[in-house]
């Protein structure tokens, strides 16, 4: 063999494995790129610098100086910021995987555990102008080389993992399937010099990862996260029922010519509403649709009409029930969103043929979004016989996304680099408490980042907040707020139950408001300003002044009312929308444009985000 000879064929090793289209299939073929090069994958520090000396064909180096370039930042410093780290990663989602590859560039030991071994979701993620540019960063277009071509910004959820694990492979992550995370196991209390750490129950248990001693765990597990010590806060909208469908796309010319639906246009659109209705029955309050793998829907769809057309049997209160199984008449389903899919694409997709899903079924779903979850907080200490562990919550374990908003992916990653953060100022020596309580004050802005609000600058993205967050306040909460947070088996039963799993969900439900009463309370508040008579909750707001009177009115330094100009539609309402959101973390519904470009504002939009005026301003106000 002569050395040329061995270049191509490690050469085509390697594309093998960037091709690989399965979980399964890409773990095979790193393995045998492992094999026939001699490199050792669990050699974590070095690994990803053997891979490079082994591959160097020209094909493969646009790779490497991108891989190079992100290790180089300074936070990293050189692969050693967290050297002797170990982290236990639960969950081989895209925001578990992500993370991983932040803490092996960290200099971290990283081991993921995933509890499935294929990659299955057709459904489709959107992504926010920052995680493209952080994907392509990391050699997206390699693995994928139709990644966000064009003005396409989404990508299905198993090409996102799909790509993740190979980065994270080459990193030097060690990755095992089929394995389930069961509990975390504490050190014992006979301590002796090799007496293991923490450690962690799995299934099946004899694998060798239950002797996987750590001192950082990462829930990545979803939104049924198994980590104890976590409570839930649980945020009751009204009711929201929604449903996801995939048709197989062929790619063919008049597919091709179809548009997609980008959620945020349609919500003001209510004649195309109002014609479906009309016309098929059906009943929804937004859609999106995007082309894809798949061609992707989510909706979400009315009770009522989901009644009407028999696709809910019976009209129960309670979400679970309404939604169970024996409640759903699956073909009836079918049928709904496929009429939905093609009223909303004018008839133009060829053919609407469901695609296959994980079960060899039609991929149509229907989920409930009249609660979603969020952890009251995203980490934990625990100290166990001389032993710390950190344990941080990512991804929907930490905040569940609502789909038809595509929130998921992007503020999923926000947190990866956040929790990254933490772990390196926890491997430099921060104490826990500092530590924790700069953690939740990060955490705090999560919920209500948007893509308008956050840096636009994402060249400068790193681990580090302040690169991320312009209005970055990481001492807001204080150490000694978080202290229940350091559970060192100290406290009495009493103090550990209340940071304990004992009662989970804690609820916040919205203080309901009538219709009438905020009329009456807006009328009050916005009495006297120029140009605002509100007589109801629609057309009143349409010039934006009435929105700007209610903020003036209660802080005037923010709005200087009497510059503004009536005509001005998309001015004044994207001026209050920003307002409203930095101010008093109210989050927009809509963009000022959209205000503008429609005759009226819909009722049931104004009524949502006026009804967050009330409940933000009513005690300023009374
Ligand atoms: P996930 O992607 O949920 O990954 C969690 C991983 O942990 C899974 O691979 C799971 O198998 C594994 N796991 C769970 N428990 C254990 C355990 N005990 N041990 C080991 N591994 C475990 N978002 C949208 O925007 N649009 C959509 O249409 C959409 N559809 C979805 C459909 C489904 C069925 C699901 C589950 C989620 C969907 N989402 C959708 C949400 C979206 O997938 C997530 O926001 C995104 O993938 C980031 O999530 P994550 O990595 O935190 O968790």
């Amino acid at each position: 063999e002569t050395e040329d000879e061995r270049t191509a064929q490690a050469s085509q090793l390697f594309e093998n494995f960037v091709q690989a289209s399965t979980c399964k299939g890409t773990l095979q073929a790193f393995s045998i790129l492992c094999r026939q090069l001699e490199l050792d994958p669990l050699d974590y520090s070095n690994f990803y610098s053997s891979l490079k000396t082994a591959i160097t064909s020209w094909k493969v180096k646009a790779l490497w100086t991108k891989l190079d370039k992100r290790a180089e930042h300074k936070v990293y410093n050189q692969g050693k910021a967290c050297q002797g780290t170990r982290c236990l990663i639960i969950g081989g989602g895209p925001c578990g995987l992500r993370t991983a590859i932040e803490l092996a560039l960290l200099g971290c030991k990283v081991v993921v555990i995933e509890k499935r071994d294929t990659f299955s979701r057709n459904n489709v993620l959107h992504l926010w102008p920052y995680t493209i540019h952080d994907l392509r960063g990391l050699g997206a277009k390699k693995f994928y080389g139709k990644f966000c071509a064009g003005s396409i910004d989404h990508i299905s959820i198993r090409q996102l993992q799909l790509m993740l694990l190979k980065v994270c492979l080459i990193l030097g992550v060690e990755i095992h399937v089929n394995i389930e995370f069961i509990k975390l196991v504490e050190p014992p209390e006979e301590q002796h010099e090799d007496s293991p750490g923490w450690r962690a129950e799995i299934r099946p248990s004899s694998h060798q990862v239950s002797e996987f001693d750590f001192d950082v765990v990462i829930g990545a597990d979803g939104r049924r996260n198994t980590l104890d010590g976590f409570s839930r806060k649980e945020f009751r909208g009204k009711l929201a029922i929604a449903i996801t469908a995939n048709f197989v796309n062929r790619n063919t010319t008049a597919e091709a010519k179809v548009e997609e639906i980008s959620g945020v246009a349609f919500i003001f659109n209510q004649k195309f509403f109002l014609e479906l209705r009309e016309e098929t029955g059906i009943d929804l309050e937004n859609i999106v649709y995007y082309k894809d793998h798949t061609h992707y829907f989510v909706m979400t769809a009315k009770k009522q009409s989901l009644l009407d057309k028999g696709v809910i049997i019976n009209d129960y209160i309670e979400t679970e029930r309404l939604l169970s199984n024996d409640n759903v008449n699956q073909e009836a389903l079918l049928s709904y969103a496929r009429e939905a899919a093609d009223f909303g694409t004018n008839y133009q997709l060829p053919s609407l043929d469901y695609a296959i899903n994980h079960y060899g079924q039609p991929d149509v779903a229907m989920f409930d979004f009249t609660c979603m979850y969020a952890s009251e907080n995203a980490a934990l200490i625990r100290e166990k016989h001389g032993h710390q562990l950190l344990v941080a919550l990512v991804g929907d374990s930490l905040l569940e996304p609502f789909w038809p908003m595509g929130t998921g992916c992007a503020r999923g990653f926000l947190a990866a680099f956040d929790t990254a953060w933490m772990v390196r100022g926890w491997a430099q020596g921060r104490s826990p408490l500092e530590i924790l309580a700069e953690r939740e004050s990060i955490y705090r802005l999560l919920p209500q980042t948007t893509t308008e609000n956050i840096s636009k600058n994402f060249e400068q993205y790193t681990i580090d907040p302040a690169t991320r967050y312009p209005n970055l306040n990481s001492s807001c909460v204080r150490p000694h707020q978080v202290r229940h947070l350091f559970i060192d088996g100290q406290q009495d039963t009493c103090h550990l139950e209340r940071g304990g799993p004992t009662r989970r969900s804690v609820n916040l439900t919205r203080r309901e408001v009538r219709p009438g009463r905020l009329l009456t309370w807006c009328q009050k508040q916005t009495e006297g300003y120029r140009g605002v008579d509100v007589t109801d909750l629609t057309s009143s707001w349409r010039n934006g002044l009435a929105l700007c009177a209610l903020i003036h009115r209660q802080r005037p330094e923010l709005i200087d009312y009497d510059s503004l100009n009536e005509e001005d539609v998309a001015g004044n309402n994207q001026l209050a929308f920003d307002v409203a959101e930095r101010e008093f973390g109210i989050q927009p519904v809509t963009l000022g444009k959209e205000m503008a470009r429609q005759p009226e504002p819909d009722k049931l939009l104004m009524v949502l985000y006026l009804s967050k005026f009330y409940e933000a301003l009513y005690r300023l106000s009374s």
